[in-house]
């Protein structure tokens, strides 16, 4: 074995009676996760790492961010109102400035603090609303160099609308032809609802064609009456691309009529169409038109997590026209997710950490995700003995490993006092 973690804590349990398991890897691959891995194997292996304990998890996974808009926060200016409209509108000041360089030193760096920050798989939109497809050409460079540590998925996004904005269709079919993944869309930007539906028709059956998952910002609005997602269930249901299929955001349906709601989510399951909230993003932009009452603007996850929909929660921005914040932690995603979803009991607030990591991996149809034998040697050493106390601490990631490799370390959380009478150091855990 190349390299073995020792006495690491699983997310999801171990063998019974045993309260950590050994993890070996060869090859890129896990080959072992047993109560005990010979202490022998330690003198072949090129390094061997001691969770001590701590939580040891398959790496986090973002379904949803902007990688084309990211770290540009003040270029041209910043977003006075924090509006999204107003955002999508500096975008559009911003793109004519853009340069493919800047393009791609902006996502690298981004890249860096996802690594540092355990997270090692990425689904990204790329606005295709450009005749040069400039940021395309850029993200399909990021996608290559990052490609030994990281997985990048590209959704042709067209920010503009694939009807409203005049050849987007061609830009979107042309970015496909390029290696963009998925294909996207935004049905409530479009100028009518009856063109909302219409793009939906016209890009689930271009995916149906293709052979490709879909994935579009669906209803990013306050408005009860924006039910694309309902269009898209349809859509998915008769194309019978079931499993293939996510609805970004979904705010719309915070504001929702419950009897509709109550027909509405059951179809979504019945479809096989995956949710993803985006937390951060969802508490700033939604309800600015509210006075008070002011409305939270997330989509329901605990009730379609109930139903059995797989639900993600995304990043979404990270210092971009839309959001001045973040640093790629989807710990912080998840500990805003169940805030604000009021998701603070322990099996909610496990269903969070599995909302940053199990399900988006599989929204994204990552291959061999997991902490078992067989599975790629991707993981995550975080300061923390669960999933709860890793979103409560915003656990540092002792050691992220992909590939096999250790490609990041950071220290523990500690800060030393000196107090007279009180311990010489605190790391922020329950001591009892
Ligand atoms: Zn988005």
């Amino acid at each position: 074995m190349d390299l073995i973690v020792r006495r690491a804590v699983l997310a999801h349990g171990h063998p019974a009676g045993h309260a950590t398991v050994d993890i070996g890897i060869e090859s890129g691959r896990i080959v072992a996760v047993e109560p005990h891995i010979d202490t022998q194997a330690d003198a072949q292996a090129r390094e061997v790492i001691d969770a001590g304990g701590m939580l040891v998890s398959a790496p986090f996974v973002d379904a949803h961010f902007h990688m084309d808009a990211t770290l540009s926060y003040g270029l041209p200016r910043v977003n006075a109102s924090g509006t999204l409209l107003e955002g999508i509108a500096l975008w559009g000041e911003l793109k004519p400035h853009l340069t493919q360089e800047a393009l791609v030193e902006r996502a690298l760096q981004y890249c860096d603090w996802a690594v540092a920050r355990g997270l090692l798989a990425i689904r990204s939109h790329v606005d295709v609303c450009d005749e040069r497809l400039l940021a395309v050409e850029a993200l399909l460079e990021v996608k290559r160099r990052v490609a030994p540590y990281l997985d990048l998925q590209l959704v042709a996004f067209p920010q503009d609308g694939v009807l409203r904005s005049p050849g987007a269709f061609d830009n979107l079919k042309r970015a496909i032809a390029m290696g963009v993944d998925v294909v996207g869309g935004i049905p409530h930007f479009e100028r009518t609802m009856a063109d909302g539906a219409e793009s939906v028709r016209l890009l689930c059956e271009f995916a149906a064609e293709k052979g490709l998952r879909v994935d579009m910002h669906c209803d990013e609005s306050d408005d009860p009456l924006s039910r694309h997602i309902e269009t898209l269930a349809a859509q998915t249901h008769r194309l019978g691309l079931h499993g293939r299929v996510t609805g970004s955001h979904l705010t719309s349906m915070h504001s929702m009529d419950n009897y509709y709601v109550s027909k509405l989510i059951p179809l979504i399951r019945e479809s096989g169409v995956s949710a993803i909230a985006n937390p951060l993003i969802n508490i700033t932009l939604q309800g600015r038109a509210d006075t008070y009452p002011k409305r939270r603007g997330m989509t329901r996850v605990p009730e379609l997590m109930a139903a059995g929909v797989t639900v993600a929660f995304g990043h979404d921005c990270v210092m971009d026209p839309w959001y001045s914040f973040g640093s790629g932690d989807m710990l912080e995603v998840a500990h805003m997710g169940l805030h604000v979803a009021q998701m603070t009991g322990v099996d909610a607030t496990r269903a969070c950490f599995d909302a940053v990591t199990v399900n988006p991996a599989q929204i994204l149809g990552l291959e061999g995700y997991g902490i078992a034998p067989g599975c790629a040697a991707n993981l995550v050493v975080l300061d923390a003995r669960d999933p709860i106390e890793a979103i409560r601490l915003r656990a540092a990631r002792l050691a992220v490993v992909s590939r096999g490799r250790v490609v990041s370390r950071q220290p523990p959380q500690r800060a030393s006092l000196t107090l007279d009478g009180r311990p010489g150091s605190v790391d922020f855990k329950l001591h009892r």
